[in-house]
């Protein structure tokens, strides 16, 4: 490997012929001291405040856009009361896992309150949005299944469906999906199509009336992850499904309480079978310990997308806003339709001096480039809350306007 590493990314890492972890190791510290170096490493950034619309980090206060608590949940007196009283009421930590002693009345609530959320009666939670859809594909998909994932799903849905049949269509295309669910139709006991509800690097929708037609054409289930939908769209934040009047057609619900529900975990809306089946089968959520008291801060945030509609209403608003700004500078921002605001750079390299750019300016966006998205579709991503508020807004649109010029964009 060359020692300018301007052409490796992450993923080189992963495996070199005949190379031990630790030579991997030590080659992958050269290339991350070198992007550093050259500027060109942002992650792992240390802030030094809880998530809102400025954050602190190095002494300063800069814009952030980075998180993803889209109604400012995270920082609501309510939300913070709930898992105070939570620890408060039943300590620290729930001690086992679900199975042997750690399943405590407010798992079921959560459960419930979720499951009643999409409009179900059942639903299994995990530690994680991730394990929610790793560990329960691990447990539905057999070697005999097939599965069909749009490009754009979340690693955690890849990563479920790594040792099975798997054909990924491209993203949001309508023929593609047609073509192999026609070419799979009655070969497998399930074919299984997974889709994002609002794509969570594009932040544009999946066309979902359409894919449950053709699902239902060639007898196939689905399953959608919402996590960037909840709270975001639908008339009552319940995402895409709702946006679509479309609860009849989807199999499997998954989604994170990472985002609008402004803790960390995850779960799956199902059927009560499919849910008693993951709850006794999915290992990470059998031999795992269960979520720890301060998850009652998750009960109170689905309360509160009912009881305080403001805030989402508040957040439609500002995307509309910054929607609207960034296209008058003439940005490319895609087809996003969600809080999700991707700025096309192309260039990896660009990209990644944009973003350093960007922070000196006292605004934090994320750089994604490859494996997150192909290598000429590097780009700056932007997360827009309810918190944010004009000023920020107009602030960052007037460090857009630099950069443009700045950059040649
Ligand atoms: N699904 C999608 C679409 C995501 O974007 C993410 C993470 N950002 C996850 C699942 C995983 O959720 P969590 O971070 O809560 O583990």
């Amino acid at each position: 490997m060359d020692q300018n590493f301007d052409n490796n990314s992450f993923r080189d890492f992963e495996y070199i012929p005949k190379m031990d972890a630790w030579g991997r190791a030590r080659l992958f510290q050269a290339y991350l001291n070198d992007q550093s170096a050259k500027g060109q490493l942002n992650y792992r950034l240390l802030t030094s405040s809880g998530c809102g619309p400025e954050i602190g980090m190095n002494g300063r206060s800069v814009i952030s856009l980075v998180s993803n608590d889209y109604l400012g949940f995270t920082q609501h007196p309510a939300v913070k009361q709930a898992a105070i009283a939570g620890i408060q009421k039943y300590g620290s930590g729930a001690g086992a896992s679900p199975a042997i002693g750690g399943h405590c009345d407010y798992h079921q609530t959560l459960e419930n309150k979720i499951a009643a959320f999409f409009r179900k009666e059942h639903a299994i939670i995990y530690t994680t949005g991730y394990t929610s859809n790793s560990a329960s594909l691990q447990s539905i998909l057999t070697k005999e299944d097939l599965v069909i994932l749009d490009a754009g799903v979340h690693t955690s849905v890849m990563e479920g469906c790594q040792l099975y049949n798997k054909k990924t269509v491209k993203h949001n295309d309508l023929s593609a999906y047609e073509h192999t669910l026609k070419m799979s139709a009655g070969k497998h006991p399930l074919v299984l199509v997974i889709i994002d509800g609002v794509y969570s690097q594009d932040g544009d929708l999946a066309p979902l009336n359409e894919i449950i037609a053709l699902c239902r054409k060639y007898g196939a289930k689905l399953m959608v992850d919402d996590a960037h939908g909840t709270g975001v769209i639908g008339r009552t934040g319940r995402g895409l499904i709702e946006a679509c009047d479309a609860w009849e057609g989807v199999d499997l619900i998954t989604g994170t309480f990472s985002k609008t529900f402004a803790h960390v975990g995850g779960y799956v809306v199902a059927g009560e079978e499919m849910v008693n089946y993951l709850k006794y089968q999915s290992k990470q959520h059998l031999f795992s310990a269960s979520s720890t008291p301060a998850a009652m801060a998750i009960i109170k945030a689905i309360e509160l997308i009912d009881e305080e509609p403001l805030w989402m209403s508040v957040l439609k608003d500002n995307c509309k806003y910054f929607r609207h700004g960034l296209l008058s500078l003439g940005l490319d921002i895609g087809d996003t339709r969600s809080a999700i605001f991707p700025v096309r750079v192309g260039d990896k390299i660009k990209n990644a001096r944009i973003c350093y750019a960007l922070l000196e300016k006292g605004v934090y966006a994320n750089q994604i480039n490859y494996p997150a998205v192909s290598l000429k579709d590097a780009r700056i991503r932007m997360g827009i809350t309810a918190r944010h508020n004009r000023a920020h807004l107009d602030q960052v649109l007037n460090v857009w306007a630099d950069i443009k010029k700045e950059f040649d964009l």
